[in-house]
Formats: structure tokens, sequence, C-alpha cells
């Protein structure tokens, strides 16, 4: 039989045909009809168990082997990002407002190439395979609303390893994947601050309760605690990307308010960011005589690594591809993936994949989420053929 990356690279214009249609009709957020209708029909004639998403335009596909066996799950994300996409390519966005920015459309063609790659070794494989097609991951939490509707039970059992690819557009070749053992990606979490005062005349602050110097404070002091109060080995990163008071320069106005994102990249640190965040804004606005509305919204955990389902994704890479096509991630990323859903109730691996196009330079290209972003469809086939591997290796390997 060919390997499964001659089948990979023999279906690849097929791959970049369904990207291509999918990057062109891009759609955001948790509800993706078109792109849901593109993904059934790549999978159509396949010999798979498919059910789509109640609260979201989900599609989980199982592909039973004709061996008995465990589960191995295999996680594509579909969604796009309100940009505005500025790239000139033949197959741009012809939606204003709405790009695929991310290489989602990649994820989506690579896992339906892999379920077909896995439906022709239908015979092999030992157990099952759950293709996990997913909306929603830019911040609407799309892996959770799947894993309440029973995407991790869709083949019965629980899967022993869960597997996740991601391209980017930049920093890596073409071609290269990248992960680490333990922490991937950042916990990303929102602090919101309302300090309420009490308006007046700017002329007669005594007379006022002035918000805005209270909340100024507030906001170097929450960069104190940062440096103060946090291992620099278990770093965290808080930024006010948001701050609103007033009206005048004549006006004390009633309240000041900011939100910052906080990324932390470990459970015990994402816990004492948000004690320690919300102690020290109720403490030093109640030292000043006003009072605080904060709250620490939850958004997407760490994304944690299995070591030892990283290190078989990493020797499966460099039996396919050498050990050129692996390069170890030194750190984390402060980015946040709602994969991490998935890995904290199963063990497995998220994996970066270049696809920075030829004729631009990993160093400079534009990153993911930028309206310049593209991504090469040359890894195509290459991502399709390790996701199909590391279901057929895991599985055999569970079986031994
Ligand atoms: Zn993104
Ligand atoms: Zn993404």
């Amino acid at each position: 039989m060919a390997s499964t990356r001659d089948d990979a690279a023999a279906i690849s214009a097929d791959l970049a045909e369904l990207r291509r249609a999918i990057h062109r009709e891009p759609e955001i957020g948790l509800d993706l009809p078109r792109t849901q209708a593109k993904v059934l029909s790549a999978l159509g004639g396949l010999p798979l168990e498919i059910t789509c998403g109640q609260a979201l335009s989900s599609v989980t596909a199982v592909l039973r082997g004709g061996r008995p066996g465990q589960t191995v799950l295999l996680r594509g994300d579909m969604d796009a990002l309100p940009v505005t996409e500025h790239a000139r390519l033949p197959y741009a966005s012809q939606t204003e407002g709405t790009m695929h920015a991310c290489g989602h459309d990649l994820h989506t063609a690579m896992l339906a190439g892999a379920a077909k790659l896995l439906a022709a070794r239908q015979a092999e494989l030992a157990g099952n395979v759950i293709f996990m097609f997913q909306p929603g991951e830019e911040g609407c939490g799309g892996a959770k609303k799947m894993i309440d509707e029973g995407v991790l039970d869709a083949a019965g059992p629980r899967p022993v390893a869960a597997f996740g690819l991601h391209v980017v557009s930049s920093t890596l070749p073409a071609g290269v994947f990248t992960s680490r053992a333990g922490t991937m990606m950042a916990a990303a979490d929102t602090l919101e601050v309302t300090v309420r005062g009490r308006g007046g005349h700017a002329a007669q602050p005594h007379h006022a309760a002035d918000p805005i110097p209270v909340a100024c404070e507030l906001v170097t002091a929450l960069q104190t605690m940062v440096t103060r109060q946090f291992d620099i080995f278990d770093p965290v990163v808080l930024t006010v990307g948001l701050f609103r008071a007033g009206t005048a320069d004549n006006v004390i106005p009633d309240e000041a308010r900011f939100a910052a994102t906080v990324r932390t990249f470990s459970p015990a640190a994402r816990r004492r960011a948000r004690d320690a965040s919300l102690r020290l804004v109720r403490d030093i606005t109640a030292a000043h005589g006003l009072s605080v509305h904060a709250e620490f919204v939850d958004g997407y955990p760490v994304t944690v690594n299995n070591a030892d389902e990283t290190a078989f994704a990493q020797q499966t890479v460099t039996d396919l591809f050498g050990t050129g096509g692996f390069v170890p991630a030194p750190s984390p990323m402060t980015g946040a993936e709602d994969f991490s859903y998935v890995l904290e109730q199963v063990p497995g691996a998220f994996v970066m994949l270049g696809a920075c196009p030829p004729g631009s330079d990993p160093a400079t290209a534009p990153f993911n989420h930028s309206a310049e972003a593209v991504f090469d469809d040359g890894v195509l086939a290459d991502g399709a053929a390790l996701y199909a591997e590391l279901a057929l290796r895991r599985l055999a390997a569970a079986a031994l």
C-alpha cells in the first residue's frame, strides 16, 4: 500500500480546492452553515457516522476501524475572523469584513483529507477515530460546546488521545511542525473594573469623589503586582487594553472603567492572578473611599500538552518528514486556544505547522489575524498526512 504521504499528495489538489472554497466564503462564530455544508459534502460517500451539532454548526464524524481497539480524536476548527482581507488572492474572501485570517480553512480541509486517507485504511485501523470539525474557536468556546454535546463520547469509549493542528502564516518555515510538552498556550481571561465615585466640578474635587486617579493607580498597581507577586518563570501578562472615563476636562465623572487581558501559563498562576488582582482592586479603591465593581471573566484555560503524546507526535512528524520537519518550541505561545478544553479531559498534543507562502520570509511575514496574512496551500497534504498517521499509529500502539 502506498504511504499516507503519497496518498495525501495525490489528493492535494482536492484539498486546495476545498480550502479555497471555504476561504472564499468565510463565516464567523458558532453558526457556519455554508462551511458545514462544504464539510458534509467533502465527507460524502465515506464510511463515517456523522452527527451535526445542536447549539452550533459542528460536524462530528466517527470512523470505525476494521479491527477492535481504542479511540483517538482529531480536531480541526472552521471559523473565520471579523477582518477585511487585504491580501490579493484569487480565492480572497468575498465577504467584506470577514476573513480566514487564522488559517482555520486549512485545518478544515486537512481534517477532511485525513478522513479520506483513514477511510481508505479502514480495514487496518485498530479502533475508532473521531473527527471533530469545530466552529467558534475565536472567542466563542465552540470546543466546550461540542464537549457538552458529547463529542468525546461520539465513538462510545472516551478517546485515549487527542490531537489538534494549527497553521501559522509566519515565524516557522512552511512545512515545519513545532510543539512542546507541558504548557503550549496561555490562558486568556479578562479583568473588568468599574471604579465608582461621585461626579462634580473639576475645580472643586474635594466636593466630588474622583474615580479617574484611582483607576489610574489601579492600572500601575496591577503592573507592580505582576512583577512582585509572580514567579518570572511562571509568568503573567496583564495588559489594560481599554480605559474609559469622562466627557470634558472640567467635569469629574461618576465612574471610570477599564478592562485588561490576563495571560497565564499554569492553572495555579491563573487562580492566583484572579485572587490577587481582585483583592488589589478592591483594597486600593477602598483606601481612597470609593467603591468598585470588579470581575474576572474566565476565557480559555491553559493549553497543556501531555508529555508522552507530544513525544509521540514529534516522533511521528520526524518519521514522516525527517528530523528537519520538527523544531521543538522553546517557550509557550501567549495566544489562547479552546482545544485546551479537550486537553483538560483527554491527554494529547496541539501542534503548530508553518504555512508561510513561498517568497515570504517567516521572520517578517504578517502573522495570524492580520488582514495581510497568507497561508500556503502547499502544506495541506502534509497536515492531512500527519493527522492520519497520528491516528493510525496511536491506535496501533494502544492495541499492542
Ligand atoms: Zn486565531
Ligand atoms: Zn486559530
